[in-house]
């Protein structure tokens, strides 16, 4: 009769210690594949090539597999994929080849990085050799990498995507880019609410797309993010405002400032907490135009998957930074 009793206890234990292997194995992993993925990088780079060339790639298309039902999502620690074309050539009637030699033959790009004698599309050797040397058929300058991603991609927001993802690693020299921040101070005074999908709200790109933060004239306004500063200056319905991209295919817009912080430019990097203005009411107006609305930050977060970008409710992301400044303090 005990026996009953005890197997759901064994049960319990055994799935307890199943999730807490595979939890503490998640924990241990994540600075662990940075550095493996830093490392391959490293190990492909060249003069014509930097490891940021390649690491912005690589970037990307993470980016866009956790966004995208149409293309896999690639396990390992390198996420570039190429097309069958691309690999084995246009004309190669084994469109799987990974024969280097006929590959070769038949124009395809598909190469073998760690002379194991396959071309394997799947090899994280295989994979960043080829893309390396397709890269260094350009030469060595940004611009050159440019034109590259511009025959690759053949779309212009991509090669953006890609470049500002590359010139946030050259200049902090790390993968490890993360970090968040809300962007007004936590001991200011401010409200806002989920008003996703309302009608009432000031300011999107498009209609109303984003969280209304109410505050003060003069509030500091910070970046949420590491990333580059894409546009700043004035429009009809967002007044003065700020859009930084950062190196999550995400782009975040704030609207209506009363001013921008003098120091910074358009293509400039910032950091999570840097200021890039102040809360106003500009904006519904030619230039300048100001107080048709009571002061707030119009907060906007859209995602680009490599074909569109799309807004999303920043108002879960907004509540999580909140309570991580404030534990922060
Ligand atoms: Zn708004």
């Amino acid at each position: 009769m005990r026996h009953r009793y005890l197997l759901p206890l064994y049960v319990c234990a055994l799935s307890w210690l199943f999730f807490s292997v595979v939890y503490a194995k998640e924990e241990l992993t994540r600075e662990e594949v940075m550095d493996e993925r830093m490392r391959y990088y490293l190990q492909f780079e060249s003069i014509t090539t930097p490891w940021y060339f390649l690491a912005a790639i690589d970037q990307f298309e993470r980016n866009i597999q956790q966004v995208r039902n149409d293309i896999p999502k690639r396990d390992g620690p390198i996420a570039i994929q190429f097309s069958e074309e691309f690999w084995a050539g246009a004309q190669n009637p084994e469109s799987l080849d990974t024969s280097p030699e006929s590959i070769t033959y038949f124009g395809g790009n598909g190469l073998d990085g760690d002379a194991d004698g396959i071309a394997d599309p799947d090899n994280p050797n295989d994979i960043l050799y080829t893309m390396a040397t397709y890269l260094s058929l350009y030469g060595e300058t940004e611009e050159d990498f440019k034109l590259a991603l511009w025959d690759y991609y053949m779309r212009e927001e991509t090669v953006n995507q890609i470049m500002t993802i590359a010139m946030m690693y050259k200049h902090f020299e790390s993968l490890d880019l993360d970090e968040h921040a809300f962007p007004i101070p936590t001991n200011y005074n401010y409200s806002y609410r989920g008003t996703w999908g309302a009608s009432r709200g000031w300011g999107g790109r498009r209609i109303h797309e984003g969280t209304d933060l109410f505050a003060g004239y003069g509030t500091p306004v910070r970046s949420t993010s590491y990333g580059v500063i894409e546009i700043m200056g004035w429009n009809e319905f967002g007044g003065w405002r700020v859009g930084i991209r950062d190196s999550h295919n995400t782009y975040h817009y704030f609207a209506h400032l009363s001013s921008f912080n003098k120091d910074l430019k358009v293509g400039d990097i910032v950091e999570p907490r840097t200021i890039v203005g102040y809360v106003g009411s500009s904006g519904y107006g030619k230039e300048g135009t100001s107080g048709k609305f009571p002061p707030h930050l119009h907060y906007g977060m859209y995602k680009y998957n490599g074909r569109t970008e799309w807004s999303f409710d920043p108002y879960p992301s907004l509540r999580v930074w909140e309570r991580q400044d404030k534990q922060r303090k």
